[in-house]
Protein backbone atom coordinates (compact mmCIF):
# COMPACT_ATOMS: atom_id res chain seq x y z
CA UNK A 1 0.00 0.00 0.00
CA UNK A 2 0.75 3.34 0.11
CA UNK A 3 2.43 5.11 2.37
CA UNK A 4 1.49 8.54 4.22
CA UNK A 5 2.78 10.93 6.97
CA UNK A 6 1.06 13.14 8.91
CA UNK A 7 3.07 16.13 11.34
CA UNK A 8 1.69 18.67 13.55
CA UNK A 9 3.31 22.43 12.78
CA UNK A 10 2.72 25.52 14.24
CA UNK A 11 1.02 26.87 17.34
CA UNK A 12 -0.35 23.46 19.42
CA UNK A 13 -3.94 23.23 20.04
CA UNK A 14 -6.26 20.72 21.83
CA UNK A 15 -7.63 17.98 19.38
CA UNK A 16 -4.25 17.98 17.46
CA UNK A 17 -3.70 14.31 18.71
CA UNK A 18 -7.43 13.21 18.07
CA UNK A 19 -6.68 13.97 13.72
CA UNK A 20 -3.30 12.51 14.17
CA UNK A 21 -5.24 9.67 15.97
CA UNK A 22 -8.06 9.88 12.83
CA UNK A 23 -5.33 10.37 10.27
CA UNK A 24 -3.26 7.17 11.09
CA UNK A 25 -5.94 4.73 12.00
CA UNK A 26 -8.29 5.19 8.46
CA UNK A 27 -4.14 4.63 6.94
CA UNK A 28 -4.09 1.41 8.71
CA UNK A 29 -7.74 0.82 8.04
CA UNK A 30 -7.34 1.55 4.48
CA UNK A 31 -4.04 -0.90 4.25
CA UNK A 32 -1.59 1.78 4.22
CA UNK A 33 1.77 2.55 5.69
CA UNK A 34 1.46 5.61 8.47
CA UNK A 35 3.85 7.60 9.50
CA UNK A 36 4.13 10.55 12.12
CA UNK A 37 6.68 12.96 12.02
CA UNK A 38 8.11 14.11 15.47
CA UNK A 39 8.29 18.05 15.32
CA UNK A 40 6.75 19.17 12.07
CA UNK A 41 8.63 20.34 9.90
CA UNK A 42 11.69 20.47 12.03
CA UNK A 43 11.34 16.28 12.08
CA UNK A 44 10.81 16.44 8.60
CA UNK A 45 14.08 18.02 7.95
CA UNK A 46 16.07 15.79 10.64
CA UNK A 47 15.20 12.54 10.04
CA UNK A 48 15.98 9.54 11.33
CA UNK A 49 14.04 8.80 14.87
CA UNK A 50 11.77 11.89 13.93
CA UNK A 51 10.13 9.37 11.77
CA UNK A 52 8.16 7.22 13.57
CA UNK A 53 6.03 4.11 11.97
CA UNK A 54 2.30 4.28 13.35
CA UNK A 55 0.50 1.37 14.07
CA UNK A 56 -3.26 1.25 15.32
CA UNK A 57 -1.99 0.58 18.69
CA UNK A 58 0.30 3.58 18.96
CA UNK A 59 -1.93 5.98 18.50
CA UNK A 60 -4.46 4.38 21.16
CA UNK A 61 -4.85 7.26 24.37
CA UNK A 62 -4.18 9.90 22.95
CA UNK A 63 -7.75 11.18 21.71
CA UNK A 64 -8.00 13.17 24.97
CA UNK A 65 -4.99 14.58 25.52
CA UNK A 66 -4.45 18.58 25.12
CA UNK A 67 -1.17 19.74 22.83
CA UNK A 68 0.30 17.61 20.62
CA UNK A 69 2.42 14.12 21.58
CA UNK A 70 4.29 14.03 18.51
CA UNK A 71 5.36 17.96 19.27
CA UNK A 72 5.28 20.80 17.06
CA UNK A 73 8.29 23.37 16.23
CA UNK A 74 8.77 26.26 14.47
CA UNK A 75 11.69 25.32 12.10
CA UNK A 76 13.98 27.69 9.68
CA UNK A 77 15.55 25.56 7.50
CA UNK A 78 11.87 24.30 5.97
CA UNK A 79 11.72 28.40 4.80
CA UNK A 80 14.69 28.01 2.78
CA UNK A 81 14.98 25.39 -0.49
CA UNK A 82 17.66 23.84 1.15
CA UNK A 83 16.17 22.25 4.13
CA UNK A 84 13.38 21.18 2.06
CA UNK A 85 15.85 19.53 -0.19
CA UNK A 86 16.78 17.15 3.19
CA UNK A 87 13.51 17.02 3.91
CA UNK A 88 12.56 15.43 0.39
CA UNK A 89 15.41 13.25 0.90
CA UNK A 90 13.99 12.05 4.26
CA UNK A 91 10.85 11.62 2.83
CA UNK A 92 11.73 9.45 -0.62
CA UNK A 93 14.08 7.09 1.78
CA UNK A 94 10.63 5.90 3.00
CA UNK A 95 8.59 5.74 -0.13
CA UNK A 96 6.60 8.76 1.44
CA UNK A 97 4.44 10.96 -0.94
CA UNK A 98 1.76 11.52 0.93
CA UNK A 99 1.73 14.39 3.80
CA UNK A 100 -1.28 15.46 6.32
CA UNK A 101 -0.39 18.79 7.39
CA UNK A 102 -2.15 19.62 10.76
CA UNK A 103 -0.99 23.51 11.34
CA UNK A 104 -2.32 26.88 10.79
CA UNK A 105 -2.36 28.99 7.68
CA UNK A 106 1.78 29.58 8.14
CA UNK A 107 2.13 25.62 7.64
CA UNK A 108 0.19 25.26 5.09
CA UNK A 109 1.78 27.37 3.00
CA UNK A 110 5.01 25.77 3.34
CA UNK A 111 3.39 22.34 2.64
CA UNK A 112 1.98 23.99 -0.95
CA UNK A 113 5.55 25.36 -1.27
CA UNK A 114 7.49 22.12 -0.98
CA UNK A 115 4.26 20.57 -2.83
CA UNK A 116 5.09 22.83 -6.18
CA UNK A 117 8.87 22.53 -5.67
CA UNK A 118 9.13 18.81 -5.14
CA UNK A 119 9.84 17.71 -8.62
CA UNK A 120 12.60 20.01 -8.57
CA UNK A 121 14.04 18.64 -5.54
CA UNK A 122 13.97 14.94 -6.43
CA UNK A 123 15.83 15.90 -9.92
CA UNK A 124 18.74 17.20 -7.88
CA UNK A 125 18.77 14.71 -5.18
CA UNK A 126 19.15 12.64 -8.60
CA UNK A 127 22.02 14.50 -10.26
CA UNK A 128 23.96 14.87 -6.69
CA UNK A 129 23.04 10.69 -6.48
CA UNK A 130 21.58 11.19 -3.27
CA UNK A 131 18.49 8.95 -4.97
CA UNK A 132 18.18 6.56 -7.52
CA UNK A 133 15.69 7.70 -10.86
CA UNK A 134 13.86 4.66 -9.72
CA UNK A 135 13.14 5.96 -6.02
CA UNK A 136 12.25 9.42 -8.00
CA UNK A 137 9.87 8.09 -9.92
CA UNK A 138 8.05 6.01 -7.29
CA UNK A 139 7.69 9.09 -5.68
CA UNK A 140 6.89 11.31 -8.63
CA UNK A 141 4.31 13.47 -7.08
CA UNK A 142 3.83 15.37 -3.76
CA UNK A 143 0.40 15.22 -2.40
CA UNK A 144 -0.61 17.12 0.63
CA UNK A 145 -3.84 17.89 2.37
CA UNK A 146 -4.75 20.37 5.21
CA UNK A 147 -6.17 20.27 8.55
CA UNK A 148 -5.97 23.69 11.07
CA UNK A 149 -5.58 23.11 13.85
CA UNK A 150 -5.96 26.46 16.36
CA UNK A 151 -7.45 27.67 18.97
CA UNK A 152 -8.14 31.18 17.67
CA UNK A 153 -10.49 30.13 14.42
CA UNK A 154 -8.43 32.50 12.42
CA UNK A 155 -8.84 30.18 9.12
CA UNK A 156 -10.87 31.28 6.49
CA UNK A 157 -13.20 28.69 5.05
CA UNK A 158 -14.21 26.51 8.05
CA UNK A 159 -16.75 27.15 10.49
CA UNK A 160 -14.05 26.30 13.17
CA UNK A 161 -10.71 25.27 13.63
CA UNK A 162 -9.84 22.43 15.79
CA UNK A 163 -8.82 23.88 19.08
CA UNK A 164 -11.27 26.26 19.09
CA UNK A 165 -14.23 24.64 21.31
CA UNK A 166 -11.60 23.15 23.80
CA UNK A 167 -9.92 27.08 24.37
CA UNK A 168 -13.80 28.08 24.55
CA UNK A 169 -13.91 25.38 27.78
CA UNK A 170 -11.23 27.15 29.54
CA UNK A 171 -12.00 30.48 28.86
CA UNK A 172 -15.69 30.07 30.16
CA UNK A 173 -14.12 28.03 33.16
CA UNK A 174 -11.69 30.46 34.18
CA UNK A 175 -14.23 33.65 33.41
CA UNK A 176 -16.56 31.64 36.34
CA UNK A 177 -14.14 31.42 38.78
CA UNK A 178 -13.28 34.84 38.16
CA UNK A 179 -16.81 35.52 38.57
CA UNK A 180 -18.01 34.19 41.56
CA UNK A 181 -15.08 35.87 44.04
CA UNK A 182 -15.76 39.02 41.99
CA UNK A 183 -19.72 38.87 42.53
CA UNK A 184 -18.63 39.37 46.41
CA UNK A 185 -16.33 42.34 46.20
CA UNK A 186 -18.67 44.69 43.40
CA UNK A 187 -15.65 44.49 40.95
CA UNK A 188 -14.46 45.44 37.32
CA UNK A 189 -12.85 42.15 35.79
CA UNK A 190 -10.64 42.92 32.62
CA UNK A 191 -10.02 39.68 30.71
CA UNK A 192 -7.46 39.22 28.13
CA UNK A 193 -8.16 36.38 25.88
CA UNK A 194 -6.12 34.85 22.99
CA UNK A 195 -6.35 35.12 19.26
CA UNK A 196 -3.80 36.62 17.58
CA UNK A 197 -5.62 38.86 14.91
CA UNK A 198 -9.19 37.20 15.39
CA UNK A 199 -11.66 38.15 17.73
CA UNK A 200 -13.48 35.30 17.66
CA UNK A 201 -12.24 33.68 20.89
CA UNK A 202 -12.98 37.44 22.83
CA UNK A 203 -16.40 38.02 21.14
CA UNK A 204 -17.92 34.37 21.92
CA UNK A 205 -15.81 34.81 25.49
CA UNK A 206 -18.40 38.51 26.01
CA UNK A 207 -21.46 36.99 24.75
CA UNK A 208 -21.28 33.78 27.34
CA UNK A 209 -19.85 35.82 30.37
CA UNK A 210 -22.17 38.73 29.65
CA UNK A 211 -19.21 41.34 29.29
CA UNK A 212 -20.01 44.64 29.60
CA UNK A 213 -17.37 45.57 26.84
CA UNK A 214 -15.48 43.58 24.17
CA UNK A 215 -12.57 44.81 22.32
CA UNK A 216 -11.98 43.26 19.51
CA UNK A 217 -9.03 43.51 16.28
CA UNK A 218 -11.70 43.57 13.46
CA UNK A 219 -14.44 46.08 14.82
CA UNK A 220 -12.71 48.89 16.88
CA UNK A 221 -14.52 50.55 19.37
CA UNK A 222 -15.61 54.27 18.41
CA UNK A 223 -12.92 56.61 19.03
CA UNK A 224 -14.69 58.13 22.45
CA UNK A 225 -14.60 54.73 23.95
CA UNK A 226 -13.10 55.69 27.00
CA UNK A 227 -16.14 58.00 27.78
CA UNK A 228 -18.72 55.10 26.00
CA UNK A 229 -16.88 52.39 28.51
CA UNK A 230 -17.00 54.67 31.62
CA UNK A 231 -20.46 55.98 31.56
CA UNK A 232 -21.66 52.30 30.68
CA UNK A 233 -19.84 51.18 34.10
CA UNK A 234 -21.12 53.94 36.10
CA UNK A 235 -25.09 53.02 34.34
CA UNK A 236 -24.62 49.66 35.58
CA UNK A 237 -23.33 50.45 39.02
CA UNK A 238 -26.38 52.99 39.85
CA UNK A 239 -28.66 49.79 38.73
CA UNK A 240 -27.14 47.82 41.40
CA UNK A 241 -24.70 45.58 38.95
CA UNK A 242 -22.41 44.30 41.29
CA UNK A 243 -20.05 42.74 38.84
CA UNK A 244 -18.41 44.18 34.99
CA UNK A 245 -16.54 41.85 32.82
CA UNK A 246 -14.54 43.53 30.07
CA UNK A 247 -13.08 41.17 27.76
CA UNK A 248 -10.05 42.12 25.72
CA UNK A 249 -8.44 40.05 22.57
CA UNK A 250 -4.82 39.78 22.64
CA UNK A 251 -5.14 41.85 19.37
CA UNK A 252 -7.58 44.31 20.15
CA UNK A 253 -7.00 47.81 18.59
CA UNK A 254 -8.69 51.40 18.03
CA UNK A 255 -9.82 53.10 14.85
CA UNK A 256 -5.96 54.29 14.39
CA UNK A 257 -4.47 50.69 14.29
CA UNK A 258 -3.10 51.53 17.89
CA UNK A 259 -3.01 48.78 20.05
CA UNK A 260 -5.67 48.76 23.11
CA UNK A 261 -4.24 46.78 26.42
CA UNK A 262 -5.30 45.56 29.58
CA UNK A 263 -3.26 48.58 31.02
CA UNK A 264 -4.72 51.39 29.14
CA UNK A 265 -8.31 50.13 30.26
CA UNK A 266 -7.70 49.45 33.71
CA UNK A 267 -5.98 53.24 33.92
CA UNK A 268 -9.14 54.70 31.90
CA UNK A 269 -11.54 53.48 34.61
CA UNK A 270 -9.38 54.86 37.29
CA UNK A 271 -8.97 57.91 35.61
CA UNK A 272 -12.08 58.66 34.46
CA UNK A 273 -14.29 56.93 37.71
CA UNK A 274 -11.39 56.09 40.28
CA UNK A 275 -12.33 52.51 40.43
CA UNK A 276 -10.11 49.82 41.00
CA UNK A 277 -10.08 47.02 38.59
CA UNK A 278 -8.37 43.72 38.00
CA UNK A 279 -6.63 42.42 35.21
CA UNK A 280 -6.33 38.61 34.46
CA UNK A 281 -4.78 37.54 31.56
CA UNK A 282 -5.57 34.13 30.61
CA UNK A 283 -2.27 33.07 28.82
CA UNK A 284 -1.62 29.64 28.27
CA UNK A 285 -4.52 27.90 30.05
CA UNK A 286 -6.63 28.65 27.35
CA UNK A 287 -4.31 25.98 25.19
CA UNK A 288 -3.98 23.25 27.94
CA UNK A 289 -6.67 20.90 29.82
CA UNK A 290 -8.66 18.37 28.56
CA UNK A 291 -9.76 18.51 24.44
CA UNK A 292 -13.90 18.89 24.49
CA UNK A 293 -16.00 16.24 23.02
CA UNK A 294 -16.55 18.95 20.43
CA UNK A 295 -12.52 18.74 19.69
CA UNK A 296 -12.11 14.99 19.71
CA UNK A 297 -15.46 14.26 17.25
CA UNK A 298 -14.30 17.20 14.77
CA UNK A 299 -10.55 16.09 15.07
CA UNK A 300 -11.66 12.07 14.31
CA UNK A 301 -14.11 13.50 11.13
CA UNK A 302 -11.27 15.78 9.56
CA UNK A 303 -8.59 13.27 10.32
CA UNK A 304 -10.64 10.48 9.06
CA UNK A 305 -11.05 12.91 5.89
CA UNK A 306 -7.64 14.00 5.14
CA UNK A 307 -6.65 10.41 4.22
CA UNK A 308 -8.96 9.20 2.07
CA UNK A 309 -8.45 12.88 0.55
CA UNK A 310 -4.59 12.34 0.20
CA UNK A 311 -5.01 8.96 -1.14
CA UNK A 312 -7.41 10.17 -3.81
CA UNK A 313 -5.18 13.18 -5.12
CA UNK A 314 -3.37 12.82 -8.00
CA UNK A 315 -1.14 14.81 -10.16
CA UNK A 316 -3.84 17.03 -11.57
CA UNK A 317 -5.84 17.49 -8.22
CA UNK A 318 -6.09 20.60 -6.40
CA UNK A 319 -4.79 20.32 -3.15
CA UNK A 320 -7.20 20.53 -0.25
CA UNK A 321 -7.78 21.57 2.99
CA UNK A 322 -10.19 19.87 5.09
CA UNK A 323 -13.21 22.09 6.24
CA UNK A 324 -16.44 22.34 8.69
CA UNK A 325 -18.93 24.02 6.57
CA UNK A 326 -22.66 23.73 8.11
CA UNK A 327 -21.37 20.92 10.19
CA UNK A 328 -20.33 18.84 7.30
CA UNK A 329 -17.12 17.81 6.63
CA UNK A 330 -15.64 19.41 3.00
CA UNK A 331 -13.01 19.67 1.12
CA UNK A 332 -11.99 23.28 -0.32
CA UNK A 333 -9.01 24.31 -2.33
CA UNK A 334 -5.75 24.75 -0.23
CA UNK A 335 -4.53 27.65 -1.39
CA UNK A 336 -7.61 29.65 -1.52
CA UNK A 337 -8.35 29.63 1.50
CA UNK A 338 -5.05 30.05 2.93
CA UNK A 339 -4.93 33.17 0.75
CA UNK A 340 -8.28 34.50 1.98
CA UNK A 341 -6.82 33.73 5.64
CA UNK A 342 -3.65 36.04 4.83
CA UNK A 343 -5.86 38.80 2.70
CA UNK A 344 -7.82 39.01 6.57
CA UNK A 345 -4.79 39.94 8.24
CA UNK A 346 -3.18 42.38 5.29
CA UNK A 347 -6.96 44.22 5.85
CA UNK A 348 -6.55 44.36 9.27
CA UNK A 349 -2.90 45.95 8.71
CA UNK A 350 -4.69 47.82 6.52
CA UNK A 351 -7.33 49.51 9.25
CA UNK A 352 -9.97 48.28 6.23
CA UNK A 353 -12.02 46.52 9.47
CA UNK A 354 -14.78 46.49 6.79
CA UNK A 355 -13.28 44.02 4.37
CA UNK A 356 -11.83 41.89 6.88
CA UNK A 357 -14.90 41.22 8.33
CA UNK A 358 -16.31 40.31 5.13
CA UNK A 359 -13.34 38.40 3.66
CA UNK A 360 -13.72 36.25 7.09
CA UNK A 361 -17.31 35.70 6.20
CA UNK A 362 -18.64 36.35 9.61
CA UNK A 363 -22.15 36.46 9.65
P1 LIG B 1 1.20 28.44 11.69
O1 LIG B 1 1.20 27.19 10.88
O2 LIG B 1 0.54 28.23 13.02
O3 LIG B 1 0.65 29.62 10.92
P2 LIG B 1 3.97 29.41 11.36
O4 LIG B 1 3.56 30.51 10.45
O5 LIG B 1 4.96 29.69 12.42
O6 LIG B 1 2.71 28.75 12.12
O7 LIG B 1 4.54 28.22 10.46
C1 LIG B 1 5.04 27.04 11.03
C2 LIG B 1 6.21 26.52 10.22
O8 LIG B 1 5.81 26.28 8.87
C3 LIG B 1 7.38 27.49 10.09
O9 LIG B 1 8.23 27.43 11.22
C4 LIG B 1 8.07 26.99 8.85
O10 LIG B 1 8.87 25.87 9.12
C5 LIG B 1 6.89 26.55 7.98
N1 LIG B 1 6.53 27.63 7.06
C6 LIG B 1 5.71 28.69 7.30
N2 LIG B 1 5.66 29.52 6.23
C7 LIG B 1 6.46 28.98 5.30
C8 LIG B 1 6.87 29.35 3.96
N3 LIG B 1 6.41 30.46 3.39
N4 LIG B 1 7.73 28.54 3.32
C9 LIG B 1 8.20 27.43 3.89
N5 LIG B 1 7.87 27.03 5.13
C10 LIG B 1 7.02 27.77 5.82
Amino acid sequence: GQSIAVFTSGGDACGMNGAVRACVRMAVYLGCQAFMIREGYQGMVQGGDQFVKATWASVSSIIHVGGTIIGSARCKEFMEREGRKKAAYNLVQREINRLIVIGGDGSLTGANIFRIEWTGLLDDLVASGKITPQQREKCKDLHIVGVVGSIDNDFCGTDLTIGTDSALHRITEAIDSIASTAYSHQRIFIMEVMGRHCGYLAMVSGIISEADYVFCPEAPPPLDWHERLCSKLQKERECGQRLNIIIIAEGANDLNGEPITAQMVKQVIFDRLGWDSRITVLGHVQRGGATSAYDRILACRMGAEATVAVLESTATTTPVVIVLVNNQIERIPLMGAVERTQAVNKALQDKDWAKAIALRGVA
